[in-house]
């Protein structure tokens, strides 16, 4: 039984489905909200329905974007000869940050997990091929050189890393296949790496 009228717990509700914030924090969110202005507070609300109407994937790479193509793809100064392979478009950010990066991405939209019902096709690995396929592969103009595989060093990104690596291999033999280098704290998320020991992990990327 709850002690909030319907709307306070209807807010609760709502923020308690965000990640990290349990039943109490939410009901200080909430209380927080309510104690707000309406210009806030409504400000909030707005900022929410933006992104969930202007936000897309960019048809390219599937980052997100507000355009048909992100803000990456579109950068001619980019070296597109080079994909990074990652797989949230949350996990751009933190290679941004390194500023060692200058290529472009490929966001797979997850990992593999058979256990979970992830499997191949639920993710845009055909995608990949595709861009790197070359005339043969379809879809591909054949320039690129380098897939760097930056998936997260937990074992289902490692086992993603190896699937499309194997898949690499076979289509398009002449491109090389990178991944991270050690280093990454293992079971980790991308996300939560520092800036130096990612763009070392970079830098220091290995053939597969
Ligand atoms: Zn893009």
């Amino acid at each position: 039984m709850s002690t909030f009228a319907p709307p306070v717990q209807r807010l609760v509700t709502e923020l308690s489905k965000l990640p990290g914030i349990g039943n109490r924090t939410a009901q200080r969110l909430a209380f927080f909200l309510l104690r707000s202005s309406d210009e806030d507070a409504l400000a909030l609300a707005d900022a929410i329905r933006e992104v969930k109407e202007r936000i897309g994937l960019c048809e390219v790479c599937f980052n997100l974007a507000d355009e048909p193509r992100c803000r990456i793809c579109q950068d001619e100064r980019r070296d597109h000869g080079l994909i990074c392979v990652v797989e949230e478009p949350s996990d751009v950010i933190p290679i941004e940050r390194t500023h060692e990066y200058r290529g472009v991405y490929h966001v797979l939209g997850g990992a593999l997990s058979p256990i979970d019902g992830v499997d191949p096709e639920d993710l845009r690995i055909a995608e990949l091929y595709g861009r790197v396929g070359g005339a043969a592969g379809g879809g591909g103009d054949g320039s690129v050189r380098e897939v760097v595989l930056a998936t997260n060093p937990t074992t289902t990104g490692e086992a993603t890393a190896l699937h499309i690596a194997a898949g690499l291999h076979e289509r398009v033999p002449g491109v090389t296949v990178s991944r991270l280098a050690s280093g990454l704290p293992v079971g980790a998320d991308l996300e939560y790496a520092d800036e130096v020991t990612l763009g070392k992990a970079l830098s220091g990327r290995r053939t597969i």
